[in-house]
């Protein structure tokens, strides 16, 4: 299967208010520009050096997801160009990134990660502390960012039933929130899981392997 036919297969199957973004971490530059020439502009990626490498070397209307675990003194180097970061999992991450977008005069877009994966492996918030922090979070304090939503990945698991209870749970935590913080995203489903994550009000699914194969 070629990236143009996986692309154009899956966009055919997802309605226009869900978001693709193509997951290219570890791909070639030129798998991107396959989907980019395709008309694809959101890309994800997981490590800020690869990021940070193509985009440089890709065209600058590409919108770059940054999808991975972030540290705080790798922030510096993505503020600049960084679309939407989905992974931000503690208070210190966030006002870092506050910190380093007031430097430059900009406001960042952001998701907050929740681990609905229950065994721990993940990155992010657990349900108690992303209802505590979203409850007590003064936005004027952060002018800065602004939390567009939530992002959550299921455990890895056949078992249909768990990750649906799991998205479930996380869009429950987003409709709590969502008038409040003006969310528009609901980052969730990857290319194992994102049919029943659309089925639990997802509206933004990060693929990887379904789009560029096997890493
Ligand atoms: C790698 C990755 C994906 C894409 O995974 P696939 O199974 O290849 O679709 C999605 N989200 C995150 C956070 C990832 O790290």
């Amino acid at each position: 299967m070629s990236i143009h036919s996986n692309l154009k297969k899956i966009k055919n199957t997802i309605n226009n208010k869900v978001t693709l973004v193509a997951v290219s971490k570890t791909k070639p530059l030129e798998d991107i520009k396959i989907a980019y020439d395709y008309g694809h502009k959101d890309f994800g990626e997981n490590k800020v050096q690869e990021l940070v490498k193509k985009a440089q070397d890709l065209p600058n209307d590409i919108n770059w997801h940054m999808i991975g675990h972030l540290q705080r003194n790798k922030v510096k180097y993505i503020v600049s160009f960084i679309y939407l970061i989905h992974s931000v999992d503690s208070h210190k991450l966030l006002s870092e990134i506050n910190r380093q977008a007031s430097r430059i005069k900009k406001i960042i877009n952001v998701l907050i990660q929740v681990d609905i994966s229950e065994d721990g492996s993940k990155f992010g918030f657990s349900e108690t502390n992303v209802i505590n922090y979203l409850e007590n979070f003064n936005i004027d304090d952060y002018q800065n960012v602004k939390i567009k939503g939530l992002m959550g990945m299921a455990s890895f698991s056949y078992d249909e039933e768990l990750i649906k209870k799991q998205f479930t749970l996380l869009n429950k935590i987003y409709q709590k929130f969502k008038n409040r913080f003006a969310f528009e995203y609901l980052s969730m489903g990857m290319s194992g899981d994102y049919k029943i994550a659309l089925n639990c009000n997802s509206n933004m699914i990060r693929l990887g392997s379904n789009i560029f194969g096997k890493r």
